[in-house]
């Protein structure tokens, strides 16, 4: 729409006329021309002027323009030209102006009167009224001038805007107040396409040809944008949301939409349409609710918080308690609640649970006065010994109690936490202590002793060994000696006896032959059983050094036949050996193995009376250990006696009346020989079933 040039101010009147012609020739509308020729005027004579003419369509007249009027005041002119016989009516058909007094106009009073110039073609009713406040009749220059230059013109807009329908134009009162609005105001066709816009509503949905081609596409964004929300609109008062951009900073814009459609009766239907930014209070509302959101979740984490903190506090067996800055209880756990809490329901004995609760809420109040006196004000926490009662039995509770001042934000003392620790426990380990400190120093003392009764002991046993090693090797010295001066006589009483037996001194009587044959027999056995004393002793005294050789056991089990031979004759037993194929040869003291076998076997003969006698030998080469079994089908040996017959002058029978004869001492022999072989000898039998004893011994020996 366009629209003339601002007028200057009228001080030079040939200037200032010029400038209002150019000014009119430009107006493309009888309210532009009105509005010019008013301003104008007022301006030059600083009174109320205003032009009354024809409004939109073939409706009443209206003031087309007015200065210093009120809207009654213009309501009241406009009112009076269309009435026939008001004083203003005359001026239609009548040329030249003419000054009405003061009141002449119902409800339009202009102080001091007024001057009514009828505005037209010359000839031609006139097709406007103007009216200036002037206080005689007058007519001043300027007003005549105008009436001549503007009335014409005026005409010719009137009859071209009757023909074109007019686009409503705000006065520039309104324009002024409508551009004063902070929030965008549009006035639109029902299409949307723009008629007016305020300043604000101009930023958002206009863009001049030299705008940048952002602001550009943005605005044209803005303006679809609107015309889609109009569209849902209807005719009717609308609200609704639309979103646009901001077309400098590009930001997000939300805006409450009013529009109000005008319907004009005689012309074309407009809408008013009033924008209101609700992108502040779109995030307002957002940042509010974000607020609230935070502020329940926070509520609900403080409520489980105090859920947990009352679990946590009623799991900690030590009574805790809070209290406010004056010393009352605020929050207790139960252990404290059972110590200072007075007992909802009075059991047995209720009285004297009072009374001890009081008592104990009594110690206390005095703890804790301690640490809210003023003496101690800069301390924050505080420790001390009370002994509290146990409400229902009345037993002594030991305790330490241990108060920390809890201070708020600004360092004021908020509340107290006084945390209790039984000490029974604590009390009755120190008395355990003691006690076991008492008893490890006595006990300490008994060791002491025994220790050196131990030394003494170990000292005497070390000189007895010394001794009994002393002894022993006086005892091997003197059996040898002994035996050595056994033997000689008793081998001469041998020799001698068999001599005489031979009959080398004449034949004897039979009685003589008997007693010398027992005498022979005696002898025979004393010399076996020094020479078994005297194998020992050498063995014992480390006097029976190994000879190692390489022999076969088959030899060797023959000569041991051989030698056993008369005994086996007398005996009528079936003696018989067994060999392994393929027995390997022996690297060992082929003597020792050979007095073994023979022990065992004279043994094996001497208490078999009937059955057999099995020699049996097998080589084991996993352990390469050689076994020579001895088996008889003899009085066998009960397991009682199994292990004793191998010690020294042992038998099974050693009473004076006993069956067989012997020492004792073969069996403890064979062990002590088999032994330095590197081997031992096993016994398997029961009594009644025979017996086998097994001399097992590597093949071969290590030389000790
Ligand atoms: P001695 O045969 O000279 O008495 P030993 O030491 O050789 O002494 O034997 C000890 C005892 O072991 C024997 O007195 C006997 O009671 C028992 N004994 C030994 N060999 C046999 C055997 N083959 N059968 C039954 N008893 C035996």
């Amino acid at each position: 729409m366009a629209s003339p040039a601002p007028l200057p101010p009228a001080e030079a009147d040939p200037g200032a006329r010029l400038v209002l012609a150019e000014h009119l020739l430009a107006c493309e509308s009888a309210v532009a021309c009105a509005r010019a020729v008013v301003e104008w005027l007022a301006r030059r004579h600083g009174a109320s002027t205003a032009c009354v003419g024809p409004g939109d369509g073939a409706g009443a007249s209206v003031c087309l323009a007015s200065e210093g009027l009120t809207g009654a005041q213009q309501a009241a002119l406009a009112r009076a030209w269309d009435t026939q016989g008001s004083p203003l009516a005359g001026f239609r058909n009548r040329p030249g102006a003419r000054w009405l007094a003061a009141d002449a106009v119902e409800g339009a009073v202009m102080p001091g009167g007024f001057l009514a110039v009828p505005l037209g073609r010359s000839g031609a009713p006139a097709a406007a009224l103007l009216v200036v406040g002037l206080p005689g009749p007058a007519v001043p220059e300027d007003v005549a001038w105008v009436a001549s230059c503007a009335g014409p013109h005026l005409a010719r807009q009137l009859a071209s805007d009757a023909r074109a329908p007019r686009r409503p134009e705000p006065d520039r009162l309104l324009r002024r107040v409508i551009n004063a609005v902070s929030d965008p105001v549009l006035l639109t066709d029902t299409e949307g396409t723009l008629l007016f816009a305020n300043a604000r509503a101009e930023g958002l949905l206009a863009a001049g040809p030299d705008a940048s081609p952002g602001r550009t596409r943005a605005v044209e964004l803005n303006q679809r944008l609107f015309r889609e929300t109009l569209a849902q609109g209807g005719t009717s008062v609308h609200r609704r949301e639309v979103p646009l951009v901001d077309p400098l900073e590009g930001m997000d814009l939300l805006f409450e939409l009013v529009t109000t459609p005008v319907l004009a009766p005689d012309g074309p239907s407009v809408v008013v349409s009033v924008l209101r930014n609700l992108t502040d209070l779109g995030r307002a509302t957002q940042a509010l609710g974000e607020s609230y959101r935070q502020l329940r979740a926070t509520e609900r984490e403080a409520r489980s918080e105090r859920h947990r903190l009352d679990r946590v506090l009623d799991s900690v067996a030590d009574p805790i308690i809070l209290t406010d800055p004056a010393g009352g209880m605020v929050m207790m756990n139960d252990p404290a609640e059972r110590l200072f809490a007075w007992p909802h329901e009075e059991g047995p004995g209720g009285e004297s649970t009072l009374r001890r609760v009081r008592a104990n809420d009594a110690l206390f109040a005095s703890f804790l006065a301690n640490l809210l006196g003023p003496v101690n004000a800069g301390v924050s926490r505080w420790k001390s010994q009370l002994t509290l009662d146990e409400p229902s039995t009345g037993a002594p509770v030991p305790m330490e109690a241990m108060a920390n001042k809890v201070l708020g934000d600004g360092g004021e003392l908020t509340g107290i936490v006084t945390v209790f620790h039984d000490r029974t426990e604590v009390l009755e380990r120190a008395r355990l202590l003691e006690r076991v400190k008492e008893v490890s120093s006595e006990l300490e003392a008994r060791v002491q002793s025994a220790t050196a009764e131990l030394a003494e002991q170990n000292e005497k046993l070390r000189r007895q060994a010394i001794q009994l090693e002393q002894a022993s090797a006086a005892k091997s010295q003197f059996l040898a000696n002994m035996s050595h001066e056994f033997r000689t006589p008793l081998n001469a009483i041998l020799g001698y006896t068999n001599m005489l037996l031979q009959g080398v001194s004449g034949e004897m009587t039979p009685p003589q032959r008997r007693n010398l044959t027992r005498i022979d027999s005696n002898g025979r056995h004393l010399l076996e059983v020094i020479n078994e004393i005297l194998d020992i002793t050498r063995i014992e005294a480390g006097r029976m050094p190994l000879h190692l050789s390489d022999f076969g056991i088959p030899e060797l089990l023959q000569e041991v036949m051989a030698e056993m031979d008369p005994i086996i004759a007398r005996s009528k037993l079936t003696v018989d050996t067994r060999l392994d194929d393929g027995l390997p040869g022996v690297w060992s003291d082929r003597q020792k193995v050979k007095q073994i076998v023979l022990n065992l076997l004279s043994n094996a003969l001497k208490f078999t009376h009937e059955g057999g006698v099995h020699v049996v030998v097998e080589y084991q080469n996993a352990t390469g250990t050689v076994a020579i079994s001895v088996k008889d089908t003899g009085i066998g040996i009960d397991v009682s006696n199994q292990e004793k017959i191998f010690e020294d002058f042992q038998q099974v029978d050693s009473s004076p009346t006993r069956a067989y004869g012997g020492t004792g001492l073969g069996l403890s022999i064979c062990r002590r020989l088999a032994s330095m072989l590197g081997g031992r000898v096993s016994l398997q039998s029961a009594p009644g079933e025979g017996s086998t004893f097994t001399l097992h011994f590597p093949r071969r020996a290590r030389r000790t």
